[in-house]
């Protein structure tokens, strides 16, 4: 028996698919992470800080390095001249920045087309990603997650693999990956045979465990111009069922800044699909969803679903902020026309209109604690921007 998927579901690929990608060109990642890639036969994809190898900038790779990575088959992404925060810069710097870095690498290196980015610190806005579509066909972030098949692919996640991210959590990212089918982007930075003294330092020991995990659970590795092969390409979001912000995980380039308790990975009370967002809404604290920016008068309203936990009764707020003052908010029990009811779920259709949120640029969806008190668990699910 087969179920059917909501229409709001993500799209799987055929078997999950795992990419290694090392950010910056630390001149560790050739001496360290190399070799165990190479030993196990994964090709990765680098993402190069141009002037940094060009002016031979101290603790990076050198141009040979960078040739012989080419010359050993991986996949190199531009990660722009300087990594500055693109969201600070002039128009000028901003297309210097994208296409000097661009043009070095297929020049430096000898490659017929650079077309991917990882975004410096994953930085991006609207009127920077406008920018980025004119000189690549993809952008990657660092808002955690997975792709699927129908991800916008200026707006790839991946998990960054910190100091502090044990293997045992990134096995089990790579067992979800292959479980859902879906395509799981893991991001390095350093490398050390001691002691890390930077949280982007990274145990080479613990490296060589993720890849042998990798390797025995038979996942598939690929680049990622390999995997983005394997997309839709698509470069937009589908907006004919509306624009997701929450299904099974964060949709179309929302990312997670919430610091209420909270997981977007509950399975127990699931409204549809495998996962739900359970949410402790205490003493103002919040659910946060922050996107790059979106043009709220293309909305007409907000639908979720909600379901009160065992207790029920919580009042929690919903605001949409565009990141320097709230466009609109509204009680959820307002909006329910009475209290969040315990043990099921309820649907909501807010208006925008009835938020006082018509117009403006929506950058951060809150759920936020309205009662200063310690409240009972809750739920939510299937969260989407209708448009108009
Ligand atoms: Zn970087």
């Amino acid at each position: 028996m087969t179920l059917a998927l909501p229409a709001s579901a993500a799209k799987p690929f055929t078997e999950g698919l795992v990419t290694i990608t090392l950010d910056d060109g630390w001149a560790t990642q050739f001496s360290l992470a190399r070799p165990e890639l190479n030993a196990r036969n994964i090709p990765a994809t680098y993402g190069l800080v141009t002037l940094a190898i060009a002016e031979g900038w101290g603790g990076y790779m050198t141009l040979a390095q960078a040739q012989t990575l080419v010359a050993e088959g991986n996949d190199i992404a531009s990660h722009t001249l300087t990594h500055p925060d693109l969201t600070t810069l002039s128009p000028t710097q901003l297309v210097a920045e994208l296409q000097g870095s661009r043009a070095w690498l297929e020049s430096a290196l000898g490659l017929p087309a650079v077309p991917n980015l990882v975004v410096p610190y994953g930085l991006q806005n609207a009127p920077v990603l406008d920018v980025i579509r004119q000189y690549y066909a993809s952008s990657r972030t660092v808002n955690a997650g997975r792709n699927f098949r129908d991800t916008v692919i200026y707006e790839l996640r991946a998990n960054d693999v910190a100091r502090s991210v044990p293997v045992s959590t990134v096995q089990g990212w790579v067992d979800q990956a292959i479980a859902e089918k879906s395509w799981l982007i893991l991001v390095f930075h350093e490398f050390t045979n001691g002691t890390p003294t930077r949280d982007t330092e990274y145990v080479t020991s613990d490296f060589e465990a993720i890849l042998d995990h990798v390797q025995t659970s038979g996942v598939r590795t690929v680049t990622l111009s390999e995997g983005l092969a394997l997309t839709e390409r698509r470069t937009h979001p589908d907006l004919t069922a509306g624009f997701f912000v929450y299904t099974d995980g964060l949709q179309n380039g929302f990312a997670n800044w919430s610091w209420a308790d909270h997981s977007l990975d509950e399975t127990n009370v699931v409204h549809a699909g495998t996962s739900a967002i359970r949410f402790e809404p205490d003493t103002w604290n919040g659910l946060m969803f922050h996107h790059p920016g979106l043009d709220l008068s293309q909305y007409e309203s907000i639908r979720l679903w909600v379901h009160g936990g065992t207790v029920g009764g919580q009042a929690v707020r919903l605001v949409l902020h565009d990141g320097a003052q709230v466009l609109g908010s509204i009680r959820l029990d307002t909006a329910l026309g009475g209290a969040i009811a315990p043990g099921t779920w309820q649907q909501v259709t807010i208006p925008l209109a009835n938020m006082g949120a018509s117009t403006g640029t929506l950058q951060d969806i809150y759920f936020q604690d309205d009662s200063g008190t310690d409240q009972p668990v809750m739920y939510l699910d299937d969260v989407v921007l209708l448009p108009n």
